[in-house]
């Protein structure tokens, strides 16, 4: 780990990797949710939800590598146990057990509020530690899950005012 590079971070760095490690195991969940759910999901538009689902997972995965560089920048240690995604997480999980395109098009939504809203809060909460290279980062992590959920929300109304 660089030593002033972890310096400037402005707050304990082992709560910070430990908040980016919570956020870590919401991408890997995020990322097999959107993944198993491309696998399984039926119903109208099928084909359209699919291919953003799959866009959505790898998009999730390039989150967790995002964090989990950071965590490895500050001398930290990415989770090394799936049981820790759950353990850790700040979303949760929701298994598609219905296949049903609506119903995994709104858990997916759901997941993409809680993430938008728990970057919100680190956000706020790395305002006063005032690290620029991990505050860049979760911006540009919420930019995504931001258009995430506008993306969903827009499959949603096509599918209603298809009918
Ligand atoms: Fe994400
Ligand atoms: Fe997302
Ligand atoms: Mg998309």
């Amino acid at each position: 780990m660089g030593t002033v590079g972890t310096k400037i971070v402005g707050m304990d760095v082992k709560k910070l990797t430990g908040l980016l490690n919570k956020a870590l195991a919401d991408e890997w969940l995020a990322y097999y949710q959107y993944w198993v759910g491309s696998k399984v999901v039926k119903g109208p538009m099928r084909k359209v939800v699919e291919a953003e689902l799959v866009e959505h997972a790898e998009e999730e995965l390039k989150h967790a590598n995002m964090l989990a560089e950071r965590i490895l920048q500050l001398g930290g240690a990415p989770l090394l146990s799936p049981q820790d995604w759950i353990k850790q997480t700040n979303c949760g999980y929701d298994a598609p057990k219905n296949p049903n395109v609506k119903t995994i098009l709104k858990q997916n939504i759901k997941g993409e509020q809680c993430a938008i809203l728990t970057y919100k809060k680190l956000l706020d909460d790395l305002k006063k530690a005032d690290d620029p290279i991990t505050s860049n980062m979760i911006r540009k992590i919420m930019e995504d899950e931001v258009e995430h959920e506008d993306d969903l929300q827009a499959i949603e109304e096509d599918m209603r005012s298809a009918k």
